[in-house]
């Protein structure tokens, strides 16, 4: 299946663009000062694109733009929330359509961090996931998920003028393995040296375990990050909290994440959303050490965020589930739970703001 064309000027890759200006007779040279303004000054309004040359320009008026041939992602934002600390700022976007979505912007030991969303929704239904209670509506396009990283630089400029987004995560609203093509695209032009410009060892891809897409990955050499959210350490265990297991069974996981390993030499970063009585006693985490066995792996532990649609609860036993994994000499960190007071988890301030709609109808 041959993918979309493109319905943005933010949806374009470098050579796309460069194509589309030559088909209309404009010559190649002028796509670099035209992706600059898009993708390195994050222009929104394509009046303000001043330095650009008259051809680019009559181009740009002529093709982009409302009712045009490419429209321009420029999601409203609807609401800011700030940690206490102000380190982390989580933004709620609408987009064109009216599908909000979320991205958050985490400073955290100098270091500047977005996570951004790659759905509206998710289909995966992890049973504490905010996201994926709420199910799947649609995949973002490779330009909304390009347009995130702009947001979240513009509102880094306005309050740390001179600092960069440095860090990526894929670990909003959605599984980025089930839109992979637009995924890939949108990292590609994040990553590129003229635009944005965040290096593809610092974006890292969370998926709930899509084992064709892993392997899609490893065999394409991407150069991104994987991590890997597993949350169980026995079929029964996983299916119990990812309902996807049933089709992506753990052991073929484990095994894809090997292969993965094999081919690419990279280390794999592995999630655990830790939940009290079901994924958290000294056995799993046994288990667990025991099934990442002769893998690169990097275990990254989360505390239960609660939800809405589930009554489960934050583990009090998670040092004692780290200090198995570092008994076992893998690295495990507790994942940075900044501003745990901006609604924390994915999808956790979209159900919180629908839920505040309904109460004021
Ligand atoms: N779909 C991808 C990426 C988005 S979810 C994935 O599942 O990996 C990003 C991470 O947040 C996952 O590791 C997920 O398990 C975790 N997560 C989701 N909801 C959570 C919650 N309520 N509390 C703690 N972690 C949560
Ligand atoms: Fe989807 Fe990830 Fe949430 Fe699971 S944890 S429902 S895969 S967003």
């Amino acid at each position: 299946m041959n993918p979309p064309a493109p319905a943005t000027v933010h949806d374009l890759s470098f050579a796309e663009m460069e194509s589309a200006l030559v088909a209309d007779g404009v010559r190649a040279h002028h796509a670099k000062a035209l992706w600059r303004a898009v993708h390195r000054e994050a222009l929104v309004d394509p009046a303000g694109f001043d330095p650009l040359l008259p051809p680019a320009r009559r181009w740009l008026e002529a093709n982009v733009g409302p009712g045009r041939r490419l429209g321009i992602d420029a999601p409203e934002q609807i609401e800011e929330i700030r940690s206490s600390d102000g380190l982390t700022r989580k933004f709620l976007l609408r987009l064109g359509d009216g599908q909000v979505i979320e991205t958050v912007l985490m400073g955290y030991e100098g270091r500047f961090t977005a996570c951004l969303s790659t759905q509206a929704g998710c289909a995966m239904g992890c049973v504490f996931c905010a996201t994926g209670q709420m199910g799947f509506v649609r995949h973002l396009r490779p330009g909304e998920i390009v347009a995130q990283v702009l947001h979240v630089r513009r509102a880094l400029a306005a309050s740390h003028p001179g600092r960069a987004l440095r860090n990526l995560v894929l670990m909003g609203m959605g599984e980025p393995m089930h839109n992979y093509d637009a995924v890939i695209k949108a990292m590609h032009t994040v990553s590129d040296r003229r635009g944005s410009n965040i290096g593809p060892s610092r974006i890292a891809i969370s998926t709930v375990g899509v084992i064709p897409a892993i392997l899609r990955m490893a065999e394409e050499k991407q150069p991104f990050r994987l991590a890997v959210s597993l949350h169980g350490s026995t079929e029964e265990e996983r299916r119990a909290l990812v309902p996807v297991s049933a089709r992506w069974p753990l052991e073929d996981l484990v095994d894809a994440c090997r292969e993965y390993g094999r081919i690419t030499g990279r280390r794999i970063f592995f999630g655990w959303t830790l939940i009290a009585g079901k994924n958290d006693s000294p056995a799993t985490a046994r288990r667990l050490a025991a099934l990442l066995r002769g893998i690169d792996a990097h275990v990254n532990l989360i505390p239960l965020n609660a939800t809405a649609g589930y009554d489960g609860a934050a583990s009090p036993a998670g040092l004692e589930f780290q200090r198995v994994l570092l008994d076992a000499g893998f690295p495990c960190t507790f994942r940075q739970r900044r501003g745990i007071d901006v609604a924390a988890g994915c999808g956790m301030l979209k159900a919180e703001n629908q839920r505040r709609a309904v109460a004021r109808a």
